[in-house]
C-alpha cells in the first residue's frame, strides 16, 4: 500500500484523567507500530509533554510488563496551556519539529476537544477513549470502565458484610462528577437499594430514599446500601439524615480515587489492546483526524468532528430495574 510508506513516525500520549488500562492501550499502539516498521514516540504527561518536548523513544520492550499495571507509565496531566491560543500553536509546531505522522491520544472528552484544536492546526489526531466515567457520546465503551465498577463492586461486597452483621445502612460515594454510569452499574451489580446519579439530580427525594428504608425495614431487610455519584455529593449529609430519623446506625463512605487504580480488568485490557490496533491501523491506512469507538459490538473509526456532535444517554432502564430488584 502506498500509504503505508509513508507513515515512517508517530506520537502518543495520555491525557486527562487516568484510568485503568491506558498502559494495554500505549503497548498496543507500539507493537502494533512497530509491527509495521514505524518509530513510536512516548510523550509524557499528556499536551504538557507535548509542548515542552518531554519525550522518548518506545520500543517493543519499553512496554514490556506492562498490561496489568494500572495508571500510564507516560504520566497523565491537566494542560491548562492547551487552553489557549499560544499553547496549541506551539504545540501543533512541536509536532512538526519532531517529524510525527500521526498523534495517538489516549483520554477522555477534553483530550478529544484538545484533538480538535490541533486538527485545526494540521495535527494528524487519533484519538483512543479512556475514562473511567464512560461519559464519552461517540462510543459505547471507553477504557477504564469496567476496572472502576469492579473497584466499587468490591467496596460494596465488604461494606455489605460489616453493615450486615451490625444491621447498619450503608452510604457509599462513587466516582462520577457529571455522569451516572458508575453509579448505576455500582448499585445494579452491588444490590444497593437506592442509586442517586448526577442525571437526575433535580428528581432526587431524600424523604423518599429514608421512607423506602424505613418501609424495606418493616419488611425484614436487616441493612440498607445506598450508592450516591460523586457529582450528587451531600453523602455525610444524608447518612446524618437516615442515622437522625430513622434511628439506624448509618455510615457514609467515600470511595474517591481508590476506583481510579488498580490493576486493569480483562475487559479493559481486551478494549485497550483492539483500540490500539485500531488507531494505528487507521493511520496506516491515511486516515486523518479519527477516533477509535466500539460500537453495538464492533470497533469502529469515527470522524473526530462527528464524534465530538455525537450524543449518548444513561440507559435509565438500568436504574429502574434496579428498583425492581430491591424489593
Ligand atoms: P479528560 O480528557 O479526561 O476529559 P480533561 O477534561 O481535563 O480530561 O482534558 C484533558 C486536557 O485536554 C486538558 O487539561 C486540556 O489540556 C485539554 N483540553 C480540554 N479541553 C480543551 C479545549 N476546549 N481546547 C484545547 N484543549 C483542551
Amino acid at each position: 500500500m502506498e500509504q503505508e510508506k509513508k507513515i515512517k513516525k508517530i506520537g502518543v500520549l495520555t491525557s486527562g484523567g487516568d484510568a485503568p488500562g491506558m498502559n494495554a492501550a500505549i503497548r498496543a499502539v507500539v507493537r502494533t507500530a512497530q509491527y509495521h516498521n514505524v518509530e513510536v514516540i512516548g510523550i509524557r504527561k499528556g499536551y504538557n509533554g507535548l509542548i515542552n518536548g518531554e519525550i522518548k523513544e518506545m520500543r517493543s520492550k519499553d512496554v514490556s510488563n506492562v498490561m496489568n499495571l494500572g495508571g500510564t507509565i507516560l504520566h497523565t496531566a491537566r494542560c491548562p496551556e492547551m487552553m489557549t491560543e499560544e499553547g496549541v500553536n506551539k504545540a501543533a509546531a512541536i509536532y512538526k519539529i519532531l517529524g510525527l505522522d500521526a498523534l495517538v491520544v489516549i483520554g477522555g472528552d477534553g483530550s478529544y476537544r484538545g484533538m480538535a484544536e490541533l486538527a485545526k492546526r494540521g495535527v494528524n489526531c487519533i484519538g483512543i477513549p479512556a475514562t473511567i466515567d464512560l461519559d464519552m457520546n461517540c462510543t459505547e465503551y471507553t477504557i477504564g470502565f469496567d476496572t472502576a465498577v469492579n473497584t466499587g463492586m468490591d467496596a460494596l461486597n465488604k461494606l455489605r458484610d460489616t453493615s450486615s452483621s451490625h444491621e447498619r445502612c450503608s452510604v457509599v460515594e462513587v466516582m462520577g462528577r457529571d455522569a451516572g454510569y458508575i453509579a448505576v452499574w455500582c448499585g445494579m451489580v452491588g444490590g444497593a437499594e437506592d442509586v442517586m446519579f448526577p442525571e437526575e439530580k433535580e428528581k432526587i427525594d431524600s424523604a423518599k430514599v429514608i421512607q423506602q428504608i424505613l418501609e424495606n425495614r418493616s419488611i425484614g431487610k436487616r441493612h440498607n446500601l445506598i450508592v450516591v455519584a460523586e457529582g450528587v455529593g451531600g453523602t455525610q449529609k444524608l447518612a446524618k439524615d437516615i442515622q437522625e430519623i430513622t434511628g439506624i446506625q448509618t455510615r457514609a463512605t467515600i470511595l474517591g480515587h481508590l476506583q481510579r487504580g488498580g490493576s486493569p480488568t480483562a475487559t479493559d485490557r481486551m478494549h485497550a489492546s483492539m483500540m490500539g490496533y485500531h488507531a494505528v491501523k487507521a493511520i496506516l491506512e491515511g486516515q486523518q483526524n479519527r477516533v477509535v469507538s466500539y460500537n453495538r459490538g464492533r470497533y469502529e473509526v469515527l470522524d473526530l468532528a462527528e464524534a465530538l456532535n455525537m450524543e449518548k444517554h444513561l440507559d435509565r432502564e438500568i436504574y429502574d430495574v434496579i428498583k425492581v430488584l430491591a424489593i
